[in-house]
């Protein structure tokens, strides 16, 4: 990787700032496509939301627009598995998504049908099966919806591979190099030298604003609690029925029951969203509320230890859905950023849908519901 000693005034089809899970991806994805490309961060690979976030690829169905996108990137990362190291700790262990009572069980089967509707195996589970396939679950709840497809993976590694496959291919990487500004073409880096770019991709997550201002885009803080080894004692991930409203609620602080079992045998258990907390530091009280809500879904929790616990910021959008695609103030700037609680599962297909529009090719998916312009025409529409 190179330092501030290589940078000159380079010219390029494509430079990407933010080497998140994000950027890493349009990285790799530039290379397959033959484009020159560098990318630029100004801190380590990997080292903002992807080292926080939980890694869980997964299907979602709050909008045809967002179960379209993550059911693509879920295939592009299987396609990809074979290929990935074993540190990324790419784990097929599905998700478990849990009805606590009968009326949870309605939106159980509401889910089975939209998602086999679509393609995506789905087996709706009674209490027993529930209980004889995750035994730490608290007794006598009403069953939960098995989507064996979703896998589970380790974030700043499966940036890391996707960065140096990218490095590989022909892609500039510059670690430690904070970008200033872009716009027209241009780069202008911290310490004063400038790239020229036909196009230049704003994928900073949370910070976006800070170089495209005006971009729709909110911090969303999430904590994560990960403990020690206990192996088997978690065999999905689990999520609680309640984490859609949770993910969905455009205010306030929330949490919602939601664990994942690593290779490691430890537990990583999540989950908390909070808006307008500009700081890193964990909040205990969120964190309390987070614990007792895994803890009543998975009592022996309350025996287990902690190693450790932090915090990550969510780029969220006011639709929910990313942005992928030109900026309207500037052509030359694309966005890549927008993903919430989504950007490790969507982070493939993100960048298959940015590098489509720079080449002007088509898309596999109709790529409009993504396009910044759209938050552009509402913001207008409002006048
Ligand atoms: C608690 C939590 C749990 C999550 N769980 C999941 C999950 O299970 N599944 C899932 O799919 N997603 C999950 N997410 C979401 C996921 O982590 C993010 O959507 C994803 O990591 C976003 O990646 P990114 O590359 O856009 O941003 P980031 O990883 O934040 O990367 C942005 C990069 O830009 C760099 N940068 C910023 N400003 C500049 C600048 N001016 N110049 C140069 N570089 C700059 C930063 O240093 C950083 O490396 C979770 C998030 C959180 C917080």
């Amino acid at each position: 990787m190179h330092g501030h000693s290589s940078l000159s005034a380079a010219t390029y089809d494509v430079v990407i700032v933010g080497a998140g899970i994000v950027g890493a991806a349009c990285a790799h994805e530039c290379v397959r496509q033959g484009l020159r490309s560098a990318i630029v961060d100004g801190d380590v690979a990997g080292g903002g939301a992807t080292a926080a976030g939980m890694g869980h690829i997964v299907v979602m169905d709050d909008s045809e627009a967002q179960f379209a996108l993550t059911r693509y990137s879920q295939q592009l990362w299987q396609e990809l598995s074979s290929s990935l190291p074993s540190d990324v700790e790419y784990e097929s262990c599905g998700t478990i998504w849990v009805a606590a009572d009968e009326d949870e069980m309605l939106e159980v089967r509401r889910k089975q049908d939209y998602y086999s509707t679509r393609g995506v195996p789905a087996v709706v589970l009674d209490t027993e099966e529930l209980e004889r396939l995750e035994p730490n679950l608290r007794k006598g709840m009403a069953g939960g919806l098995l989507v064996p497809e979703d896998v589970v993976l380790y974030p700043p590694c499966a940036a890391r591979f996707l960065l140096e496959q990218a490095q590989a291919g022909g892609a500039r990487v510059h670690l430690g190099v904070p970008v200033s500004r872009i716009g027209q073409g241009r780069v202008g880096l911290g310490n004063g030298s400038e790239f020229t770019s036909a196009a230049v991709v704003n994928a900073t997550g949370a910070s976006a604003p800070a170089l495209t201002p005006g971009v729709d885009i909110k911090k969303r803080k999430g904590h994560l609690v990960i403990t020690d080894r206990y192996p088997g004692f978690v065999r999905h991930q689990l999520v609680e029925l309640g984490y859609r409203m949770s993910a969905r609620s455009a205010t306030g602080d929330s949490v919602a029951f939601n664990v994942q079992p690593r290779k490691t045998g430890q537990i990583l258990i999540g989950s908390s969203r909070q808006y307008g907390a500009e700081h890193k530091e964990v909040d205990t009280a969120v964190l309390l509320r987070m614990m007792s809500r895994a803890q009543a879904y998975m009592p022996g929790l309350a025996q287990t230890s902690t190693v450790r616990v932090w915090t990550g910021f969510r780029a969220t959008t006011s639709d929910k859905l990313p942005l992928i695609g030109p900026w309207p103030a500037d052509p030359t700037v694309y966005l890549a950023t927008g993903h919430e609680g989504l950007g490790i599962t969507t982070s493939l297909a993100t960048a298959r849908l940015l590098v489509d529009q720079i080449a002007g090719r088509e898309s596999v998916i109709p790529v409009a519901p993504y396009l910044p312009s759209r938050t552009a025409s509402r913001e207008h529409t409002h006048v």
